[in-house]
């Protein structure tokens, strides 16, 4: 029994092995800049900027005081038929990164929550201009799109929806665009484009005209960094608009930077009409997500509401918190005044060196990446996932956290790592892969 840690029955843990767990726990006490330590003090690199949410590091006081200030001028605003300066401030702030009228914005608390938000405001958006028969929503095979009914409906990770067809609905996918040419692919691959064609098979199958939405991530992430072929996203969206189809590009993750543009949307030059995004929406410091819409959307269901009710009938207890909303701004003001995003551009020429020096392990099948994210992935074991969750172990102990999903891991530093910290991940990654077995 170790003193420092504490009674593990009580919290059951998500995406966890929670047996494993409690025999072997990987704790965290305390977080700073691209480090952690756990409680004995052994310092543990983060290698996934915690989960691709603090962009800016750990322990920014710039966020903690915005935090604590807004705590103690006004705590708690609600947000149905009242509201605060602050969450003003922080959408129009918002609406400056977004591309170019894409800044109308809904907020919740999670990217599942997001997800599921979108869904909701694209129904209402096609109820509003007289299209109610577009209910069908069309997503990706191994996608991932959060936890909560909508994400669990579009997903296109198997595991995350078997258990679960009571609470989806009708969604039906496309394939991933991952093809056994593109393998130890830098950047964009040149083939695969072609699967963009799924998306007009399924508008002739069950007509375009009743498809609401195609979900996409720009960059697969969950999955384990999959890069959308060159011309694959100019496809879908030139299909989308044949049909009058809505493109919801899921940011969560290639949000803030990630990807070398505040959204991926403006690093590959193709424009939906939703943006999801969370996680470095406050530098993951306090859970929050939220909706673009382009404007016409927004209008369409404001102008559709009839007498004094509310235009949309959905909305959470602490949508737009006024808290998080001031840790959102503070943080915008560190990747402005730090240029985060063109550090992270800047920074990811070293970053995919580092990972594509990778390739010739015994371990490793498989390189990806594009901008400050990557996936490493592993020789398969005997169940899928084994070889994922032990390397994912081995790196803890080698002191590197890296967040791993089957058999790959996301390798997703923050944008203020130093040339110098990413070469001590890279040296991890390199010691603990390159063993035999
Ligand atoms: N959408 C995408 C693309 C994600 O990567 C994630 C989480 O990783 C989510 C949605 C769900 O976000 P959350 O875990 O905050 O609910």
């Amino acid at each position: 029994m170790n003193a420092l840690l504490p009674k593990m029955d009580h919290h059951w843990l998500p995406f966890t092995n929670n047996r494993l767990f409690r025999q072997e726990p990987q704790i965290f006490a305390r977080a700073e800049g691209v480090r952690y330590w756990t409680p004995e003090g052994r310092e543990i690199l983060d290698g996934s900027a915690g989960l691709f949410c603090c962009a800016a590091g750990h322990g920014r006081r710039e966020i903690a005081d915005a935090v604590h200030r807004q705590l103690m001028t006004l705590d708690y605003t609600p947000h149905f038929q009242r509201a605060a300066n602050v969450s003003f401030e922080f959408a129009e702030r918002l609406a400056g990164l977004l591309p170019e009228g894409i800044d109308r914005l809904f907020f919740g608390n999670s990217g599942s929550e997001a997800v599921d938000s979108a869904v909701k405001i694209v129904l209402a958006y096609h109820k509003a201009r007289g299209q109610s028969q577009r209910t069908r929503f069309v997503s990706r095979n191994w996608a991932y799109h959060g936890v909560n009914m909508g994400g669990t409906s579009l997903a296109g990770m198997v595991n995350n929806r078997r258990d679960f067809g009571a609470v989806t609905f009708d969604a039906v996918h496309m394939r991933h665009t991952w093809t056994e040419e593109q393998r130890f692919t830098r950047g964009q691959p040149d083939t695969g484009a072609d699967r963009a064609d799924d998306l007009e098979d399924l508008c002739r199958l069950y007509g375009g005209e009743t498809i609401a939405a195609v979900f996409i991530e720009p960059i697969a992430g969950s999955i384990g960094t999959i890069v959308p072929p060159k011309g694959y996203l100019e496809k879908i969206r030139a299909i989308c608009d044949r049909y009058g189809i809505v493109l919801v590009f899921d940011e969560v993750i290639t949000g803030f930077g990630r990807t070398g543009a505040a959204f991926a949307a403006q690093e590959f030059a193709v424009t939906p009409d939703v943006i999801t995004m969370a996680k470095a929406l406050t530098n993951g410091v306090i859970p929050m997500s939220a909706v673009a819409v382009k404007r016409e959307m927004q209008a369409a269901v404001i102008d559709a509401a009839e007498g004094d009710r509310p235009e949309l009938f959905h909305g959470y207890t602490y949508s737009a918190h006024p808290v998080a909303c001031a840790a959102g701004l503070a943080a915008l003001d560190i990747y402005r005044d730090e240029d985060l995003f063109g550090r992270g551009k800047a920074l990811s020429g070293h970053f995919l060196d580092t990972v594509f020096g990778l390739r010739n392990l015994p371990q490793v099948v498989d390189l990806r990446g594009y901008g400050m994210l990557a996936g490493i992935q592993l020789k398969p074991g005997a169940t899928p996932g084994a070889k994922g969750s032990i390397a994912q172990r081995r790196l803890f102990d080698a002191g590197l956290h890296v967040k791993a999903t089957g058999d790959a891991l996301i390798f997703a530093p923050a944008l203020v790592a130093g040339t110098d910290d990413i070469d001590r991940m890279g040296d991890i990654l390199r010691r603990i892969l390159g063993d035999a077995d």
